[in-house]
């Protein structure tokens, strides 16, 4: 589960069953009518080239399919990052301040289960104080999990 926006998840080859973008993505566009996602490519050379807002063929306006502030997330999303808590062995936030409901609420609902929770983050967290947490490491995520990450599979 991820709160970020930009694809990258995707590009790295996450399958789309496996991820779930809880905010959207800004690689999609979304009709505010209809909800149909497409590729923005064709709708910026269009606005280029008109000036026009960028509009679905239903006649509906277009935005990042991304999830606004004050914008309920997509039910079937959080559905699933909730399914993905209450299977999941551990629970590891990465480079977040967990201050963002309810996505902050995802590592703690797997780690009421009793299972381990860690935390990599620069900068405190909403979580820091939360008996739940397992291990709270302070530093740069892509410094410190890679690493982590080719460790444990080492000693498997
Ligand atoms: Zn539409």
């Amino acid at each position: 589960m991820t709160q970020n926006i930009d694809g990258l998840h995707s590009k790295a080859g996450t399958s789309p069953e496996r991820l779930v973008e809880l905010h959207g993505t800004n690689s999609l566009v979304e009709c505010q009518t209809c909800r149909q996602l497409s590729d923005p490519e064709p709708h910026f050379r269009r606005f280029q080239a008109t000036r026009q807002p960028p509009r679905c063929s239903c006649g509906g306006f277009l935005k990042p399919a991304t999830i606004s502030f004050g914008q309920d997330l997509r039910a079937d999303d959080l559905r699933r990052a909730e399914d993905a808590a209450r299977e999941t062995d551990l629970a590891v936030a990465l480079g977040s301040s967990l201050s963002v409901y309810p996505a902050s609420t995802i590592p703690l609902q797997a780690s009421r289960r009793g299972i381990p929770y860690v935390i990599i983050n620069r900068g405190p967290t909403e979580h820091d104080d939360h008996p739940e947490v397992t291990r709270r490491l302070e530093g740069d995520v892509g410094a410190i999990f890679p690493p982590a990450v080719e460790s444990a599979l080492r000693t498997r």
